[in-house]
């Protein structure tokens, strides 16, 4: 059968291959679509990931799959996704079931770290690892994986916001890709006043979901931090140390600001020192980072997913504006809108 094979270490190796199908025992799922991101095209370019056999990997993290047969508590043709990091098996972490939070980093993930992942024809997964996509939400099911990191993101900051007595009334989102639009959706559903950044002129995206949109080439943030009066809730996702580093000084009074963008570049960023000795401390602000998602993220991501399709239906459509078969995956990985997607069966 096909699959996206890339040898990680080894740059510009990705390729479309025949493998073996697979003969281990769980629920086999013959895989609809897989999302590519940022991760996908690191890997590809020989950055980042880690083989799970000899020295290749399969691609794929951001699953849709139909269930081939019944069994393990499924039935032939149900639509499932399936979470992406696994236990490192001696952490407490992990053995609590929260590998998101794995304190060795000796975990595993699926096309990414050490586990084949899920652009191939078939895939046989433990059935503990599924999540269920509800019907209605049909093919945008393959935005589940990025929401899952959005729903964690948002849930961790309300752990951190609640430590006191809080009020998150007004976010900011900096970056309109997949997971500063979904971030922005979430907030919206939830009620929140939002503002969407990023260099882009403009975001019918961002608009449609209620955000006020802020082109960042207009407007600096700083700008926006005088405009405003700061935000409750920053959420930046982009691949920027700088512009995480500002995402400080444009916090009120209490506000919590989550980093979720990746930038690995060796630099040195700047920190305004009044912001980081004086306003930071006598106004209890949080710099905190978030990776991958728990079990319940995913579960309340597909949820969150099929709430906002119901009440901005066309939005939704939207997010995923190139869908390409497995052989022009380059297509996908140069992708610049919010979500690419390879197709393996319609
Ligand atoms: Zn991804
Ligand atoms: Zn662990």
């Amino acid at each position: 059968m096909l699959a996206l094979v890339t040898e990680p270490a080894v740059p510009h190796s990705t390729r479309v291959d025949d493998v073996p199908e697979p003969i281990e025992d769980g629920v086999l799922l013959r895989v609809l679509e897989v999302g590519v991101c940022g991760t996908d095209r690191e890997i590809s370019e020989g950055l980042f990931g880690v083989p799970a056999h000899g020295a290749s990997l399969v691609l794929g993290h951001e699953s849709l799959a139909i269930v081939e047969r019944d069994g393990h508590g499924f039935s032939k043709g149900d639509l499932v996704t399936a979470t992406v990091r696994r236990s490192c098996h001696h952490c407490i972490a992990c053995e609590e079931g929260a590998p998101d939070s794995c304190l060795t980093g000796d975990y595993s993930e699926r096309g990414i770290t050490r586990l084949d992942g899920f652009a191939r024809e078939l895939v046989v997964e433990d059935p503990e690892q599924l999540i269920p996509i509800p019907a209605g939400l049909g093919r945008l099911g393959v935005l589940a994986e990025p929401t899952s990191i959005c729903e964690r993101a948002i849930r961790h900051a309300l752990t951190i916001g609640g430590r006191q007595p809080w009020q998150l009334e007004r976010a900011l989102v900096v970056g309109a890709g997949a997971v500063g639009m979904i971030s922005t959706y979430l907030l919206r559903l939830a009620g929140i006043d939002v503002w969407t950044a990023s260099l882009e002129p403009s975001s019918d995206l961002a608009t449609a979901s209620g955000a006020r949109y802020v082109s960042t080439k207009e407007t600096p943030l700083a700008e926006l931090r005088k405009e405003t009066d700061g935000f409750d809730l920053v959420i930046s996702a982009v691949p920027d140390a700088q512009v995480m580093a500002d995402s400080l000084g444009l916090l009120r009074r209490s506000g919590v600001a989550c980093l979720l963008g990746i930038d690995g570049r060796p630099q040195a960023v700047s920190i305004d020192g009044p912001v980081l000795g004086l306003d930071a401390i006598l106004e209890n602000r949080v710099l905190f980072g978030s990776v991958n998602a728990h079990r319940q993220d995913w579960l309340a991501a597909v949820a969150s997913l099929d709430r906002a399709r119901e009440r901005w239906p066309e939005a939704l459509e939207a997010f995923v504006g190139l869908r390409v078969p497995l052989d022009r995956f380059a297509e996908a990985f140069a992708y610049r809108g919010v979500k690419a997607t390879l197709v393996l069966q319609d």
